[in-house]
């Protein structure tokens, strides 16, 4: 990614690397006695794989899973002694690639199995591999029924490494959601065709809330960077993504003055907007307009005495602006050039995904190319 000069940016992003550190140890503990992996996928939700990976290692971190093997191959370049997995399995085609990058491949159709086995045959040596397999989410993953026939065939079976046996689960943000059990039970008969193989299911939501779910590996996503996992529960993690906007540009509207495209909202009172140079082409969605997100403008230091002023959204958000209402802070308190928090500390990403209909995992994985970026921590 190219760098971006703060001074010539719109809008930053923040990556807290002791906030990261923090929500891997915290994970890794709930984990334990079960190994705690890492989901890097979606360029670490957005933070940057190279960003990310280093920090994660420094906490103790060797495990890595990503969706698809171009992510796998910035891992692997980042941290050359990692394990890393990569989720969404094998393209027929890729073999060999995957195969001398030492990457792996989550194998998740009975095809995908005999691509990769006849690919070690013919390299003369196994080939280290997931066995994924669907307990209920119908999404990824081989049937039980597949998966019975599959063990039973040693010309596959000889040709493969199996390091980890997984399945996902669909439903592990609602706790007690009865389809969390009955695909445990599914996913525990599979284990017991593949006697010694270690197990993973556990995502962040899984990880937070339960022991018996973790078996030998966990793979925590979200939480990892701050994000909520468990719906209708107190978030326990550091947030470390902050998204600030940068001030361009405040002006005064008139009582009766409509802001904005399709002049969706109309002033009630002569009112002060601040526009930030960030819009939803930078991934903050249109759909968070008008909706009354609270905003709070982070202070300067030199103005630090404004810390925790709420800032309302006004009007739509466009492709490149979005307008806040700072008619109750004195005049001179911001002004072009100021930075408003977005999402970070006082506002939780989630709150903002709440407005615009959607999940804190879509603002980190939709942050856009424009910002600069800067790292704290670590
Ligand atoms: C994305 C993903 C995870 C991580 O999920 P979070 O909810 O972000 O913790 C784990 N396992 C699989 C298979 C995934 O696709």
């Amino acid at each position: 990614m190219d760098v971006i000069d703060e001074a010539l940016a719109g809008g930053r992003v923040t990556i807290d690397l002791d906030a990261l550190k923090a929500n891997y140890t915290h994970l890794a503990k709930l984990a334990a006695p079960a190994e705690c992996g890492a989901v890097v996928k979606a360029n670490g939700y957005g933070c940057g794989i190279e960003v990310v990976v280093p920090a994660l290692w420094d906490a103790g971190c060797r495990t890595f899973f990503v969706a698809v093997s171009s992510e796998g191959l910035r891992v692997m370049k980042t941290a050359p002694d990692a394990r890393c997995f990569i989720l969404n399995g094998l393209f027929t085609g890729a073999e060999n690639a995957l195969a001398d990058a030492g990457l792996i491949p989550c194998l998740g159709s009975v095809t995908q199995i005999e691509n990769w086995a006849a690919t070690a045959k013919q390299r003369g040596t196994p080939l280290p591999c997931a066995i994924h397999m669907d307990s209920g989410m119908n999404r990824l993953g081989l049937s039980y029924d597949e998966l019975a026939r599959t063990v039973e065939q040693p010309h596959l079976m000889d040709h493969l490494d199996v390091q980890l046996f997984m399945t996902h689960y669909a439903c592990a943000d609602d706790i007690g959601h009865p389809q969390t059990e009955a695909q445990r039970e599914r996913f525990l008969q599979g284990a017991d065709l593949l006697p010694g193989v270690p197990r993973s299911a556990a995502n962040s939501a899984a990880d937070l809330q339960a022991t018996d779910h973790t078996f030998d590996l966990a793979r925590p996503g979200i939480a990892l960077y701050g994000g909520e996992a468990l719906n209708d529960v107190d978030n326990p993690m550091r947030p470390v993504v902050t998204l600030e906007g940068r001030v361009v540009q405040t002006r005064w509207v008139e009582r009766g003055g409509a802001v904005g495209y399709g002049a969706s909202e109309t002033m009630t009172r002569r009112t002060r907007l601040a526009y930030v140079s960030t819009g939803y082409a930078d991934g903050y969605h249109r759909a968070a307009s008008n909706f009354g997100v609270p905003m709070r403008f982070v202070a300067p230091a030199a103005v630090t005495h404004y810390k925790g002023h709420t800032l309302k959204g006004v009007g739509r958000i466009s492709m490149d602006l979005a307008a806040f209402d700072v008619t109750d802070m004195p005049d001179d308190a911001i002004g072009e050039g100021d930075w408003i928090e977005l999402f970070g500390n006082n506002v939780p990403v989630d709150d903002v995904a709440r407005a615009a209909g959607t999940i804190g995992y879509e603002l980190l994985t939709g942050l856009g190319a424009r910002y600069a970026r800067k790292i704290i921590g670590g």
